[in-house]
């Protein structure tokens, strides 16, 4: 007898989201079925199109259909929408970004572990992965992004109202306050000023649609991250951390203050993890998985390891990101598993205060 689509649905419902630990067809991710003759077509929509859980999900979503009897052929093609964080999470907030799906902010203990670089890299992964991203310098006492993002040539706009244009760069849209002030002029802000330009830089600048706006915060426990957390609803924060025990302490600290302003930590990047010698051996100079196990004991995730990369340091200070993604496999590797395991997390984290009811097209 031909195999029927509510006979596959009735299958799909037995595959769960590895990350998300619900199955596909509550989570309303199945979008369509069809069958043809002993072929099943199914499109799947990822909760982000940098989805870690992917290939999981291919080979769950292929074994669980095979399971009837009659089907030859499983084809999945996948789609993706950025989940939207959940009521729950926007509740009781302010919003005055409505058009930006989700808002996460990089933070780390201290300056000078890589957490500029590690949050444009974030941006750019997320934007090459297909998501419509924004990048936002809430460093406003030492703003790396226009060097970082190459952005000296580029002239600040208006939208005729007193709007700002962000810039378009590497695929992101960027905002810094480093493209308003002069360059080499001190920022010496008093906390009023400090939470009056992060505002302005958040609010003012003409983000439009955007899957994801990832914020860089200045490095530490100061003003910004409490304007932040009171002016948008955040979906959470990554921390960046080099391995030694000093950098450690100072990401615990950092951790500590995003969950006293409850925000979801989402997880820890261990940046300058090791080094890669020209003879191809590794170097643990700074004593590599001190911050993953600084994670573990914060109960925290830990989203994976950046090297010590001299390509990586050049290309930051050409303001070239892309070629991060471009020139050398195992970084852009080691940059895109990053990545994909931050955007699990924000899927996990938008998805768990609820889930909309299943819908479903058939064709
Ligand atoms: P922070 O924002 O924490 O102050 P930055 O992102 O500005 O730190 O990085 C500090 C310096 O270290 C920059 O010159 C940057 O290019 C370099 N850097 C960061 N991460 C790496 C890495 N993994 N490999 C090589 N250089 C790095």
């Amino acid at each position: 007898m031909a195999v029927t689509k509510e006979q596959v649905l009735d299958q799909l419902r037995k595959v769960n989201d590895p990350e998300l630990h619900r199955d596909l067809v509550t989570l309303n991710m199945v979008k369509n079925v069809a069958v043809c003759e002993g072929v099943v077509s199914v499109k799947i929509e990822l909760t982000t199109p940098a989805c870690p859980m992917k290939d999981q999900i291919l080979k769950d979503v292929q074994g669980a259909v095979r399971e009837l009897g009659g089907v030859e052929e499983v084809n999945v093609e996948f789609g993706a929408n950025v989940a939207q964080a959940s009521p729950q999470q926007r509740a009781g907030k302010s919003n005055p970004l409505p058009g930006v799906k989700q808002i996460v902010a990089v933070g780390a203990g201290k300056g000078g572990v890589g957490k500029s670089t590690i949050a444009v890299n974030l941006a750019v992964g997320l934007a090459r992965e297909g998501a419509s991203v924004g990048v936002m310098d809430g460093d406003i006492y030492g703003p790396s992004l226009p060097t970082l993002l190459g952005l000296d040539a580029h002239q600040t706009r208006t939208t005729g109202g007193n709007m700002i244009v962000p810039f378009e760069v590497h695929g992101v849209k960027a905002m810094t306050i480093g493209k308003l002030v002069e360059v080499d002029k001190p920022l010496i802000w008093r906390g009023p000023m400090a939470h009056g330009a992060f505002r302005q830089l958040a609010t003012q600048t003409d983000w439009g649609d955007l899957d994801y706006l990832i914020i860089d915060l200045p490095p530490g426990t100061g003003d910004v991250p409490l304007t932040m957390s009171q002016l948008l609803p955040l979906t959470g924060a990554v921390v960046v951390c080099t391995p030694q025990k000093v950098a450690q302490d100072d990401a615990k600290r950092a951790i500590g203050m995003f969950r006293q302003l409850e925000i979801a930590v989402l997880g820890v990047v261990e940046n300058m993890s090791y080094f890669i010698g020209d003879d191809g051996k590794e170097y643990d100079i700074f004593g590599r998985g001190g911050a993953q196990t600084m994670a573990q004991d914060m109960g925290v995730p830990y989203l994976g390891a950046v090297p010590i990369n001299m390509a990586l340091r050049a290309n930051s200070d050409k303001g070239d990101v892309t070629a991060n993604f471009t020139d050398d496999p195992k970084l852009a590797g080691e940059l895109e598993n990053v990545v994909r395991n931050m955007a699990g997390q924000i899927s996990v984290q938008a998805l768990s205060g609820g889930y909309t009811q299943p819908t479903i097209s058939m064709s």
